[in-house]
C-alpha cells in the first residue's frame, strides 16, 4: 500500500477520511487497519467506540474528538497538527466520515489549506442498502435523515414525491412506523420501497414491498423496529405523473372506436380534460 502514513514528519501531510464497519467488524479493509496502526493522531466523533477498531501500535495514537457540536472549534487544531506535517485519520462511530456524520468543515478547511485529502472507502450503510434494495440504481437521490416533527417531515417529503430517481432515508428502526406512514400519505401507499436493517450485523433484514405492506409488517413484527435502518423508495413512475398516451392521441382512439358521448366521456376521465372540452375535441374529429 501507500505508506504515505508512515511519514509522519513531512511538512506535506495528508488527512485520512476512513470508512469503518456499520456492523461487521470483518468489513475493516486492510488498508483502513494500515492507516489506523500508523497516523500519529486520530480524530473520531466517539473516541471509545473508535479505539475498539485500532490494530496494535507501537505507541498509542493522539485522539481528538470531533463530533457535531464542537467540530467548528476543533478544526484549527488539527489543521495546525496537519501543517505540522502530522497524518490524521479522520473515522466516525460507522461507516464513512461526512455521510450524514461530521467530517465535512474539516475536510473543507485541509482544502482551503491545500493539505491533502485522501479517501480509504469501505462500508457506507446507504450505499450497501441500495446495493441489495432491488430498487433502480442507475439514478438515486440520497436525502439521509428527516426531520424528526412529523409536519416538518411531511412537508419535506412532498418536495420529493415527484422525483423520478430512487431516494434513500436513513431512519433509526424506532421511527420506521412513522416515517412509513408519511410515506403512505405522501407517496401513496402503492408506492415499491425497501426497508434495510441492521445491514451486517446478527439480525440483518432487507425486505421490499409496497409502502403499505412494509408499514404493516413493521407494525406486526416488534423487532423491525430496533436497530438501525435504510428506506428506500422507488421513484415515481413517469406513468403517475404523466399520461401514457397523449390526450390528443387517445381522442383520435377513441372517436374511431366508440359512439361520441362514451368516447367523450372516457377521454374526460382518462386525460383529466373539462367534460365539455372532451365532448367539442370528439365532435371535431368526427366532423374531420
Ligand atoms: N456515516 C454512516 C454511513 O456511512 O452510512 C451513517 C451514519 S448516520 C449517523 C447513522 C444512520 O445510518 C442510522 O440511523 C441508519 O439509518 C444508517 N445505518 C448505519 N448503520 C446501519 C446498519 N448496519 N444497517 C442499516 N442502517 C444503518
Amino acid at each position: 500500500m501507500d505508506n504515505r502514513a508512515q511519514q509522519k514528519s513531512r511538512p506535506d501531510a495528508t488527512l485520512w477520511v476512513v470508512a469503518t464497519p456499520i456492523g461487521h467488524l470483518g468489513d475493516l479493509s486492510p488498508r483502513a487497519q494500515q492507516v489506523l496502526a500508523d497516523v500519529p493522531v486520530i480524530a473520531a466523533e466517539d473516541t471509545r467506540v473508535s479505539q475498539k477498531l485500532l490494530p496494535p501500535r507501537a505507541e498509542p495514537p493522539q485522539w481528538f474528538s470531533l463530533h457535531e457540536h464542537n467540530e467548528a472549534g476543533s478544526i484549527d487544531r488539527l489543521i495546525g497538527r496537519l501543517l505540522e506535517g502530522q497524518d490524521i485519520a479522520l473515522v466516525s462511530d460507522a461507516g464513512t466520515p461526512l455521510i450524514s456524520d461530521p467530517g465535512y468543515r474539516l475536510v473543507a478547511a485541509a482544502h482551503d489549506h491545500a493539505i491533502q485529502v485522501s479517501p480509504i472507502p469501505g462500508p457506507n450503510a446507504a450505499i450497501a442498502a441500495l446495493s441489495a434494495a432491488g430498487l433502480a440504481t442507475n439514478r438515486f437521490h440520497f436525502e439521509g435523515f428527516l426531520p424528526a416533527k412529523k409536519s416538518a417531515r411531511q412537508t419535506r417529503l412532498r418536495t420529493l414525491a415527484e422525483h423520478v430517481e430512487t431516494q434513500i432515508f436513513y431512519v433509526p428502526a424506532r421511527d420506521l412506523i412513522p416515517v412509513l406512514e408519511d410515506l403512505c400519505t405522501v407517496f401513496g401507499p402503492e408506492r415499491t420501497a425497501t426497508v434495510a436493517r441492521e445491514l451486517t450485523k446478527q439480525f440483518e433484514t432487507v425486505h421490499r414491498a409496497s409502502l403499505a405492506e412494509l408499514k404493516a409488517w413493521c407494525e406486526a413484527d416488534p423487532n423491525q423496529q430496533r436497530g438501525e435502518a435504510v428506506v428506500l423508495t422507488a421513484g415515481a413512475r413517469p406513468d403517475d405523473t404523466q399520461p401514457m398516451i397523449e390526450p390528443s392521441a387517445l381522442a383520435v382512439e377513441l372517436a374511431k372506436e366508440l359512439p361520441p358521448a362514451r368516447a367523450a366521456r372516457l377521454l374526460a376521465r382518462l386525460s383529466g380534460m373539462d367534460r365539455r372540452d372532451a365532448f367539442a375535441r370528439i365532435e371535431r374529429l368526427r366532423q374531420t
